[in-house]
């Protein structure tokens, strides 16, 4: 049988060398296909490399440099989002954001999902396969080599739950981190999750300073189950002490995502009840921190999405939802919807991209 050929966008230098070996290459040629693979370059652009190696990489390895099948531009603020095509013909999205601070890349981490909320697209049709690394990273590449501009943050909020494909995951930031290729510092990464407690856990371990960002959108058992099956097997005070241990070992800020949804999770009963967990069980031990955990709760009114039947909260609903937060000392921000003209947030391309085949 065909033994598996190694795919060059996930490798780190030192692996990549050790390959280039194998195929009789010497040392220093893995360098320079490291860097010139993450400016976005295949190596048959590679002018510097001979021919006769770049047909030797070609017969030896593989490369799953992601292909722009569809790009949208907002010609309201510049958002970009690809529907990104991969080498077996599945499709996942990017969406390049341009804020004052730099620009940021989310990206993709499995072709579907299967982790069920409720209110999301990209579980609809469950979960694919899951990205390699050189395919997370790829997204990146593509995006920045295709706007022309650096990309300075990533944001693991695309499709996919990055904790359900944790090995590639690790790998890719790794490979994003490294300094011969993109180097995007920890702190400028984002990793978000729908709580997979272990995975939280082994995250902690690799004590890589990333910013982890939870999707709670509800902070009782009751209304979460309903809207996040995760939440049936990891509750909500065994995800809140990970995120506590998560933030004693790494000091590093949690944010929180709560996506308002009308009457389902939107009232002053539901604010007040996140107010008193996050106050609860976060600043329970929070002396010894500097004066308690700071805790940040981003607040998004939900996308319709045309499968679902859930409905945005009005404005009334959001102002007493943000009052009451306020008023129990929880800093929130409603998140300002990018690329609205070209509905960039996540799932929903991909999904239309597979209703035309
Ligand atoms: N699986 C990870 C990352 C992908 S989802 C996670 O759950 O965090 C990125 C964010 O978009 C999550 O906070 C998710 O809950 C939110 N989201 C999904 N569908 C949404 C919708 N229709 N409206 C608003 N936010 C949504």
């Amino acid at each position: 049988m065909d033994e598996k050929k190694p795919e060059l966008l996930s490798m780190l230098p030192d692996e990549l060398e050790e390959y280039m070996k194998s195929i009789g290459e010497p040392r220093y040629r893995a360098r320079q296909l490291f860097e010139q693979l993450h400016r976005g370059l295949r190596p048959e652009e590679m002018t510097n490399i001979g021919k006769a190696t770049r047909a030797r990489l070609a017969e030896t390895s593989e490369l799953h440099m992601p292909t722009i099948r569809k790009k949208l531009v907002s010609a309201i603020d510049g958002t970009v989002k690809y529907l990104f095509e991969l080498y077996d013909g599945n499709c996942v999205e990017s969406v390049v954001m341009k804020y004052k601070h730099g620009n940021t890349v989310c990206v993709s981490s499995q072709v579907g999902c299967r982790m069920g909320c409720a209110f999301c697209a990209s579980t609809i049709g469950g979960r694919v396969r899951d990205l390699g690394a050189g395919e997370i990273l790829g997204q990146v590449i593509v995006a920045q080599r295709d706007t022309g501009e650096r990309i300075s943050n990533i944001v693991m909020m695309g499709i996919g739950e990055p904790l359900d494909n944790y090995d590639n995951v690790i790998k890719f930031l790794h490979l994003v981190n490294h300094e011969y290729g993109l180097n995007i510092g920890y702190r400028h990464i984002s990793l978000s999750t729908c709580g997979l407690v272990d995975g939280i856990e082994r995250l902690r371990a690799e004590d890589l300073p990333i910013t982890l960002s939870i999707s709670l959108h509800a902070a009782d058992d009751e209304t979460r189950s309903r809207i996040m099956p995760v939440n049936k097997k990891y509750g909500v005070r065994a995800l809140l002490a990970a995120c506590r241990d998560y933030y004693e070992a790494t000091e590093r800020r949690i944010s929180f995502e709560y996506t308002l949804i009308s009457g389902e999770n939107d009232t002053v009963e539901h604010a007040e009840r996140l107010s008193q967990l996050l106050n609860g069980e976060l600043r329970r031990n929070g002396a010894q921190h500097h004066g308690g955990m700071p805790i940040h709760v981003n607040l998004i009114p939900v996308n319709e999405v045309k499968e679902r039947d859930f409905v945005r909260s009005d404005e009334r609903a959001i102002k007493a939802f943000i009052a009451v937060l306020e008023r129990r000392g929880i800093r929130a921000t409603l998140r300002r919807k990018l690329g609205p003209d070209i509905n960039a947030s996540c799932g929903q391309l991909r999904r239309e991209a597979a209703g035309q085949e």
